[in-house]
């Protein structure tokens, strides 16, 4: 699908890019967390309201490129109505993809970023707001930063 350099930025990134979906603040929100790839310079901040175990709404702003913004946006976009063990495992399936390239179960949209594997300094870009995801489910309430994990 992305066999060349161009493709990486097909044409869902860079609609999510130019017009990121649930780009704003929670003032309600129940947990946040903040997500910062100092080798792109993307920073973010996501904010989940949770009812019980279920995400009843996320959003997040920030500033970055455009595979972390699109990245941020179809993940608000992706977890509404889903409870933590479907966001933990969609984490790991997206994890995967950036990764590998290979799409393990139900992505959904997200297979977009299948191509990122092949880009290994932009995977960092696009898992970013997936690990401040995690964080803010756990209720860490310090920054995450792509350099304390190996991906
Ligand atoms: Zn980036």
């Amino acid at each position: 699908m992305f066999d060349e350099l161009g493709d990486l930025y097909q044409q869902v990134i860079l609609d999510h890019c130019k017009h990121p979906r649930n780009f704003h603040e929670q003032g309600q929100a129940t947990c946040s967390a903040q997500g910062h790839n100092p080798l792109c310079g993307d920073q973010l901040k996501l904010f989940l309201t949770m009812e019980g175990d279920v995400v009843k709404d996320a959003s997040f702003v920030g500033s970055g490129c455009c595979i972390s913004k699109a990245s941020a946006s179809l993940l608000t976009e992706s977890i509404r109505g889903k409870t933590r063990t479907d966001v933990r495992q969609m984490f790991d399936r997206v994890h995967d993809l950036v990764m590998t390239g290979e799409v393990k179960g139900e992505v959904g949209k997200l297979a977009v970023f299948a191509g990122v594997h092949k880009f290994p300094a932009r995977v960092k870009c696009a898992i970013l707001a997936w690990h401040a995801l995690l964080a803010a489910l756990k209720g860490e309430g310090h920054p995450v930063t792509t350099e304390n994990d190996e991906t």
